[in-house]
Protein backbone atom coordinates (compact mmCIF):
# COMPACT_ATOMS: atom_id res chain seq x y z
CA UNK A 1 0.00 0.00 0.00
CA UNK A 2 1.42 3.52 -1.21
CA UNK A 3 2.44 5.66 1.65
CA UNK A 4 2.88 9.54 1.12
CA UNK A 5 6.89 10.39 1.06
CA UNK A 6 6.06 13.03 3.03
CA UNK A 7 3.60 12.34 6.25
CA UNK A 8 4.01 9.15 5.82
CA UNK A 9 0.14 7.82 5.58
CA UNK A 10 -1.27 5.63 3.70
CA UNK A 11 -2.57 7.22 0.70
CA UNK A 12 -5.12 4.15 -0.31
CA UNK A 13 -8.37 5.99 0.92
CA UNK A 14 -7.64 9.49 -0.24
CA UNK A 15 -9.00 9.56 -3.55
CA UNK A 16 -11.06 12.02 -4.73
CA UNK A 17 -14.40 12.09 -5.99
CA UNK A 18 -13.46 12.82 -9.63
CA UNK A 19 -10.04 10.74 -9.74
CA UNK A 20 -12.67 7.94 -8.72
CA UNK A 21 -15.38 9.52 -11.31
CA UNK A 22 -13.43 10.51 -14.25
CA UNK A 23 -12.21 7.42 -16.53
CA UNK A 24 -8.79 8.54 -16.44
CA UNK A 25 -5.89 7.04 -14.81
CA UNK A 26 -4.83 8.66 -11.57
CA UNK A 27 -1.78 9.90 -11.69
CA UNK A 28 1.22 8.10 -9.50
CA UNK A 29 1.26 10.63 -6.62
CA UNK A 30 4.59 10.11 -4.36
CA UNK A 31 2.60 12.38 -1.60
CA UNK A 32 -1.06 12.59 -0.58
CA UNK A 33 -3.71 15.34 -1.31
CA UNK A 34 -3.35 17.10 1.98
CA UNK A 35 0.31 17.59 1.60
CA UNK A 36 0.03 18.88 -1.65
CA UNK A 37 -2.40 20.88 -0.90
CA UNK A 38 0.46 22.79 1.09
CA UNK A 39 2.30 23.82 -1.57
CA UNK A 40 1.05 27.32 -3.07
CA UNK A 41 1.32 27.18 -7.26
CA UNK A 42 2.03 30.61 -8.56
CA UNK A 43 -0.11 31.91 -11.59
CA UNK A 44 1.82 33.50 -14.19
CA UNK A 45 -1.35 36.43 -14.13
CA UNK A 46 -0.56 37.21 -10.84
CA UNK A 47 3.73 37.06 -10.84
CA UNK A 48 6.34 39.00 -11.44
CA UNK A 49 7.26 39.35 -14.81
CA UNK A 50 10.53 38.95 -14.65
CA UNK A 51 11.63 37.00 -11.71
CA UNK A 52 8.47 34.88 -11.10
CA UNK A 53 7.37 35.63 -7.41
CA UNK A 54 3.96 35.52 -6.51
CA UNK A 55 2.05 39.25 -6.18
CA UNK A 56 -1.67 40.56 -6.47
CA UNK A 57 -1.23 41.18 -10.21
CA UNK A 58 0.81 40.71 -13.14
CA UNK A 59 4.03 43.67 -13.03
CA UNK A 60 7.28 43.77 -12.14
CA UNK A 61 8.49 43.52 -8.37
CA UNK A 62 10.75 45.75 -6.57
CA UNK A 63 13.96 43.31 -6.10
CA UNK A 64 13.59 42.85 -10.31
CA UNK A 65 13.01 46.91 -10.76
CA UNK A 66 16.47 47.08 -9.13
CA UNK A 67 17.95 44.21 -10.90
CA UNK A 68 16.86 46.15 -14.22
CA UNK A 69 18.58 49.61 -13.69
CA UNK A 70 21.81 47.49 -13.27
CA UNK A 71 21.57 44.22 -16.02
CA UNK A 72 22.02 45.01 -19.62
CA UNK A 73 20.65 41.29 -20.23
CA UNK A 74 16.77 40.20 -21.02
CA UNK A 75 16.27 37.69 -18.14
CA UNK A 76 13.06 36.28 -17.51
CA UNK A 77 12.22 33.09 -14.82
CA UNK A 78 9.65 31.39 -14.18
CA UNK A 79 8.59 29.70 -10.69
CA UNK A 80 6.22 27.61 -9.66
CA UNK A 81 5.55 27.23 -6.54
CA UNK A 82 5.81 29.81 -3.47
CA UNK A 83 8.30 29.61 -1.30
CA UNK A 84 6.03 28.65 2.12
CA UNK A 85 6.58 27.16 5.11
CA UNK A 86 5.45 23.93 3.10
CA UNK A 87 8.27 24.22 0.48
CA UNK A 88 10.95 25.32 3.56
CA UNK A 89 9.86 21.87 5.30
CA UNK A 90 10.40 20.05 1.47
CA UNK A 91 13.99 21.72 1.08
CA UNK A 92 14.90 21.28 4.44
CA UNK A 93 14.31 17.43 3.97
CA UNK A 94 15.07 17.29 0.57
CA UNK A 95 18.34 19.68 -0.01
CA UNK A 96 20.13 19.53 3.65
CA UNK A 97 18.86 15.94 5.39
CA UNK A 98 19.86 14.72 1.63
CA UNK A 99 16.77 12.50 0.74
CA UNK A 100 16.81 12.22 -2.60
CA UNK A 101 13.79 10.04 -2.73
CA UNK A 102 11.39 13.41 -1.99
CA UNK A 103 12.17 14.64 -5.76
CA UNK A 104 9.71 12.20 -6.73
CA UNK A 105 6.76 14.41 -5.27
CA UNK A 106 7.85 17.17 -7.99
CA UNK A 107 9.24 15.20 -10.61
CA UNK A 108 6.29 15.25 -12.85
CA UNK A 109 4.62 18.58 -12.54
CA UNK A 110 8.63 20.51 -12.89
CA UNK A 111 9.23 18.18 -16.02
CA UNK A 112 5.96 19.33 -17.32
CA UNK A 113 7.10 22.79 -16.79
CA UNK A 114 10.42 22.59 -18.24
CA UNK A 115 8.76 20.58 -21.04
CA UNK A 116 6.45 23.44 -21.63
CA UNK A 117 9.09 26.32 -22.02
CA UNK A 118 10.32 24.65 -25.36
CA UNK A 119 13.93 25.75 -24.96
CA UNK A 120 17.10 24.11 -26.91
CA UNK A 121 18.82 22.82 -24.25
CA UNK A 122 18.11 22.86 -20.56
CA UNK A 123 20.99 23.87 -18.30
CA UNK A 124 20.57 22.68 -14.56
CA UNK A 125 22.56 25.23 -12.22
CA UNK A 126 25.69 23.16 -10.97
CA UNK A 127 26.57 22.54 -7.52
CA UNK A 128 30.09 22.65 -6.47
CA UNK A 129 32.22 19.47 -5.21
CA UNK A 130 31.81 20.01 -1.68
CA UNK A 131 28.34 19.85 -1.92
CA UNK A 132 28.44 17.14 -4.12
CA UNK A 133 30.45 15.62 -1.08
CA UNK A 134 28.09 16.38 1.80
CA UNK A 135 24.64 15.82 -0.09
CA UNK A 136 25.76 13.66 -2.84
CA UNK A 137 23.73 14.68 -5.22
CA UNK A 138 22.83 17.92 -7.44
CA UNK A 139 18.98 19.01 -6.14
CA UNK A 140 18.41 20.55 -9.72
CA UNK A 141 19.17 17.59 -11.65
CA UNK A 142 17.81 14.96 -9.07
CA UNK A 143 14.40 16.95 -10.40
CA UNK A 144 14.79 15.90 -13.44
CA UNK A 145 15.47 12.35 -14.06
CA UNK A 146 13.30 12.23 -17.44
CA UNK A 147 14.69 15.19 -19.16
CA UNK A 148 17.66 15.40 -21.11
CA UNK A 149 19.88 18.18 -20.09
CA UNK A 150 23.08 19.79 -20.90
CA UNK A 151 26.04 20.84 -18.37
CA UNK A 152 28.05 23.74 -20.17
CA UNK A 153 28.56 25.58 -17.11
CA UNK A 154 31.11 24.79 -14.42
CA UNK A 155 31.80 25.84 -10.97
CA UNK A 156 35.48 28.07 -10.86
CA UNK A 157 38.04 25.93 -9.06
CA UNK A 158 38.87 28.02 -6.77
CA UNK A 159 35.71 29.16 -5.84
CA UNK A 160 34.92 28.53 -2.03
CA UNK A 161 31.83 28.07 -1.61
CA UNK A 162 30.40 30.18 1.66
CA UNK A 163 27.15 28.09 2.12
CA UNK A 164 24.58 30.77 0.38
CA UNK A 165 21.49 30.01 3.14
CA UNK A 166 24.33 30.97 6.01
CA UNK A 167 24.92 34.46 4.75
CA UNK A 168 22.46 37.73 4.48
CA UNK A 169 20.70 39.45 1.79
CA UNK A 170 23.98 41.83 1.02
CA UNK A 171 26.56 39.48 1.17
CA UNK A 172 24.72 37.04 -1.47
CA UNK A 173 24.03 40.58 -4.22
CA UNK A 174 27.63 41.22 -3.64
CA UNK A 175 28.93 37.40 -4.26
CA UNK A 176 31.61 37.58 -7.33
CA UNK A 177 30.40 35.27 -10.26
CA UNK A 178 30.98 31.15 -9.09
CA UNK A 179 30.99 29.97 -13.00
CA UNK A 180 32.67 29.14 -16.07
CA UNK A 181 31.56 28.56 -19.26
CA UNK A 182 32.97 24.79 -20.00
CA UNK A 183 31.24 23.91 -23.03
CA UNK A 184 30.41 26.87 -25.01
CA UNK A 185 29.80 24.64 -28.10
CA UNK A 186 26.45 23.62 -26.32
CA UNK A 187 25.00 26.83 -25.99
CA UNK A 188 26.10 29.29 -29.07
CA UNK A 189 22.80 30.08 -31.45
CA UNK A 190 20.53 28.23 -29.00
CA UNK A 191 17.51 29.18 -26.69
CA UNK A 192 18.39 27.88 -22.81
CA UNK A 193 16.42 27.69 -20.03
CA UNK A 194 18.41 27.23 -17.02
CA UNK A 195 16.87 25.55 -13.91
CA UNK A 196 17.30 25.76 -10.08
CA UNK A 197 15.72 24.71 -7.18
CA UNK A 198 14.90 28.12 -5.30
CA UNK A 199 15.31 31.53 -6.67
CA UNK A 200 16.20 33.45 -3.72
CA UNK A 201 17.93 36.56 -4.72
CA UNK A 202 18.21 35.81 -8.23
CA UNK A 203 22.11 36.28 -8.00
CA UNK A 204 23.36 32.74 -8.89
CA UNK A 205 20.79 32.14 -11.96
CA UNK A 206 21.57 35.90 -12.97
CA UNK A 207 25.50 35.08 -12.89
CA UNK A 208 24.71 32.08 -14.95
CA UNK A 209 22.56 33.68 -17.44
CA UNK A 210 24.88 36.45 -18.20
CA UNK A 211 27.56 34.15 -18.69
CA UNK A 212 25.15 31.91 -21.14
CA UNK A 213 24.37 35.04 -22.96
CA UNK A 214 27.84 36.21 -22.98
CA UNK A 215 28.73 32.91 -24.80
CA UNK A 216 26.11 33.62 -27.55
CA UNK A 217 22.94 32.03 -26.73
CA UNK A 218 19.61 32.55 -28.60
CA UNK A 219 17.78 33.09 -25.53
CA UNK A 220 18.40 32.58 -21.94
CA UNK A 221 15.11 32.00 -19.47
CA UNK A 222 14.77 30.20 -16.32
CA UNK A 223 12.85 27.79 -14.27
CA UNK A 224 12.95 27.52 -10.46
CA UNK A 225 10.77 24.96 -8.55
CA UNK A 226 10.43 27.97 -6.24
CA UNK A 227 10.23 31.58 -5.68
ZN1 LIG B 1 1.04 13.38 3.10
ZN1 LIG C 1 10.54 40.13 -9.67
Amino acid sequence: MAECLLCHRSMSHQLTLTQLLLPVPIEKRCCCERCWQQFEAIHSDKACSVCGRQLTTRTICQDCQKWQKQATMEFKNRACFVYNEAMQAFMQQYKFAGDYRLAAVFEPFFRQQVNRQKADIVVPIPVSEETMQTRGFNQVMGLLPNVVYQSPLAIKSNWHKVRQSSKNRHDRLQSPQPFIISRPELIAGKSVLIVDDVYTTGRTIRHAAKLIQDAGARQVNGLTLAR
